[in-house]
Formats: C-alpha cells, sequence, structure tokens
C-alpha cells in the first residue's frame, strides 16, 4: 500500500511548476465530477501561489465612503489623484490560504472542501489569464496580477449590493476577486463553475480597459447623466461577461449548473432577448428596489453569440475588443454619451466592412427599438 504523506509535513522543499492535484471538471455530459488535473505555473503550493495568482485569507475590506453621497459629502478631496483617494478610502488586512494535502500516486488531493474549492477556482483563474492572454488583452500583463480573497469578512460589501455570502465576484474597488461561502445556494459553486470564472474575469478586463484609473473618479464625479451611463455600461459588462462565460465553459447554459434552470434561461446568449424602449434611459429595469443589468446586459450577450455564429468567433471577439476602446474614449470625454445605440454601433464598427451587413441584421433584430439610430449599419 502506497503510503500517505501530508504536504505540510513533507521535507521537498515547494511544489511548483506542474502539479498533478484534483479539481471540480464538468465532464462532456454536463455532470461535474472531482477528476485528476494539472495545475499550471504553481509557484508554491502550500499557499496556492501562482505565477499571476494570489490568494489571500480572511481579509478584511474597509470601503469607507458612500457612493451614492461624492467625493466631497464624504469629506474627500475630488481633486486628489486617484490612487491617493483609492488610500483614503479602502483598507485591507490579509494572510495567505493554507490548503491541505495528502500525496499519493504522485497527486496531490485535497483533504477537505476548501482545498478542492481553491484548486478548482485556480484552474479556472489560470484558463482565464491564457484565454485573455492570447488575445492581448489580459489585464495582468500589465497592471498585475488581482488578488482573490477566499471568504474575507465582508460586513462592508452590504453597502455595494454584494452578498456577503453565496458569491463570487470581481470587486472593481479593491481590483480584486471575491470567493464567498456558499451557504443557501445547493448547486455548483459560483467559485467551481469555470464559465462563472471567466464571467468574473472578464469583469477585470472590462474595468481596466474601459474604466481604469478613471474609475474612482468616474463613479465621485458623476452627474445624473453621467450615472446613467454607468448603469448602462453595468448592462453591457455583465452580458460581455456572460459571452465569454459561455465561451469559457463552452456551454452557453453554465449558469444552470450554478443557479435555477428558470434564471440561467433569461441569461443564456445562445437565446435571442430584446432590447426594451423603457431599459434605454437606465431607469429599469428594477429588481427589488435597485438597477437590474442583466435584461438589458442579455441583449447584448444574445448580440454577441448570433454574431459569433454568423461570422465567427475569433472577428466577434476582435470587434468587442476594438469597441470597448472607443467606449472608453468616449468615458473619458463625454461619460453621458455612453447610450445603449452607442455601444452596439462601436461594435458594429469592429466588424470588418465585409461581415457588417450580417451583423447589422442581428443588430436591428435585437435591438429593433432603436434600429434607427444604428448609424454603423447601412
Ligand atoms: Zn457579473
Amino acid at each position: 500500500m502506497r503510503a500517505w504523506c501530508a504536504l505540510l509535513f513533507c521535507a521537498c522543499g515547494p511544489i511548483a511548476g506542474d502539479v498533478r492535484t484534483e479539481a471540480l471538471v464538468r465532464g462532456a455530459d454536463g455532470v461535474h465530477r472531482v477528476e485528476e488535473v494539472t495545475l499550471h505555473r504553481v509557484k508554491s503550493l502550500a499557499t496556492l501561489e501562482g505565477e499571476r495568482m494570489t490568494f489571500a485569507a480572511g481579509a478584511e475590506l474597509k470601503i469607507e465612503f458612500d457612493l451614492s453621497r461624492g467625493c466631497a459629502l464624504n469629506g474627500l478631496d475630488c481633486d486628489a489623484k486617484v490612487s491617493e483617494l483609492r488610500a483614503v478610502v479602502i483598507g485591507e488586512r490579509r494572510t495567505s490560504v493554507r490548503p491541505r494535502f495528502a500525496l499519493n500516486g504522485g497527486v496531490y488531493r485535497p483533504l477537505d472542501f476548501d482545498t478542492l474549492n481553491l484548486v478548482t477556482a485556480y484552474r479556472s483563474i489560470d484558463e482565464a489569464q491564457e484565454f485573455f492572454a492570447a488575445l492581448a488583452v489580459d489585464p495582468s500583463a500589465t497592471a498585475g496580477p488581482a488578488p482573490v480573497y477566499y471568504y474575507p469578512n465582508a460586513d462592508s460589501l452590504e453597502k455595494f449590493n454584494l452578498s456577503a455570502t453565496d458569491n463570487a465576484a470581481y470587486f472593481q474597488l479593491v481590483d480584486g476577486f471575491l470567493v464567498l461561502p456558499m451557504e443557501h445556494l445547493e448547486k455548483v459553486p459560483f467559485s467551481m463553475n469555470k464559465g462563472v470564472v471567466f464571467h468574473e474575469y472578464f469583469h477585470r478586463v472590462f474595468a481596466l480597459r474601459v474604466f481604469g484609473e478613471r474609475a474612482l473618479r468616474a463613479f465621485l464625479a458623476a452627474d445624473l447623466p453621467g450615472f446613467q451611463s454607468i448603469l448602462r455600461l453595468r448592462a453591457v459588462n455583465e452580458g460581455l461577461a456572460d459571452f465569454f462565460g459561455a465561451i469559457g465553459a463552452d456551454d452557453p447554459d453554465f449558469i444552470a449548473a450554478s443557479l435555477s434552470q428558470r434564471v440561467a434561461d433569461t441569461r443564456n446568449p445562445a437565446f435571442t432577448h430584446t432590447m426594451d424602449a423603457d431599459w434605454l434611459d437606465a431607469s429599469g429595469p428594477v429588481s427589488g428596489d435597485q438597477y437590474d443589468p442583466y435584461p438589458p446586459g442579455s441583449c447584448f450577450a444574445s448580440f454577441m453569440w448570433q454574431a459569433q455564429a454568423s461570422v465567427g468567433r475569433d472577428p466577434t471577439i476582435a470587434a468587442w475588443f476594438a469597441a470597448d476602446q472607443a467606449i472608453a474614449a468616449k468615458v473619458e470625454t463625454r461619460l453621458r454619451d455612453v447610450t445603449f445605440p452607442f455601444v452596439v454601433n462601436a461594435i458594429v464598427l469592429g466588424f470588418a466592412g465585409g461581415d457588417r451587413a450580417a451583423v447589422c441584421g442581428i443588430a436591428k433584430n435585437v435591438f429593433s427599438v432603436f434600429e434607427s439610430e444604428l448609424s454603423a449599419c447601412p
């Protein structure tokens, strides 16, 4: 019988490079199972640190201002550098995570749920980084890796309508990912659903390419029309994140593994969703008493999914990463003009002329409510 060896007691130096371990993996039949996998680019298995990734445990995140009140009412100097504003309003403390493995047959097998969760998340984040790096848009290349806060002390998150449990999220204000404990949902945890991880990773790509360091200032300084644009960009962000989530999972129904089929269907990019006139000024849709970005977002996901089916995945992805720079420029110069027609026209202009007619046919269906404003379409 092979001897078991608890990792932390091995006198074998840091375990690094390609490491054989186990993770939760979605099979071709759609069922998630624990399977042997290889983790790449590991710097230290003992803290699950990667070449481009760090996990942090027990972090305390303190967000010391109220976004709805602007900088002056929060007692801040509105003209200060963004990095100074950030230092004033955001604090954190953190330590390393401590995964537990047993070495058996050359495979480091997770000994508890948290370790399996961390390893599975590591693998999906690494794949997302590879995916976006191949497109030359991985923000880690310039901004460095974002920390992954595992089960942070998250009381302050409720201020931002971020749940303190049952979630995995990119949190722009701290430029980090949050993995929160699952307490109510009983399906695949978000952090173990590769489509959800790609979705969240895209949020970082979007945040840094569209807003960058402008984000905090834009949020603090936005007047009402500017704030409506910020809400519309949330919707676009969610829709594109679902589009890239579906690509990462290789499954447009990836949300169903973690949430109800009913909710998953409302966001499935393979279904046709159409824009409602009431959503254009961002006064709706509303869920509870909060803006709900997902219904308008699903129109963008649906548009992108149909476009890739029509003209191919590569030109569709390229069109978005041209459009996002046009959007970023508009955020900088005149935030209030970032309307849904502006965004759709920017995406259409990202396609080569030959593909544009096919893409416009899709746009005129999904966004028929403002068809007359699709100036990029012939
Ligand atoms: Zn999202």
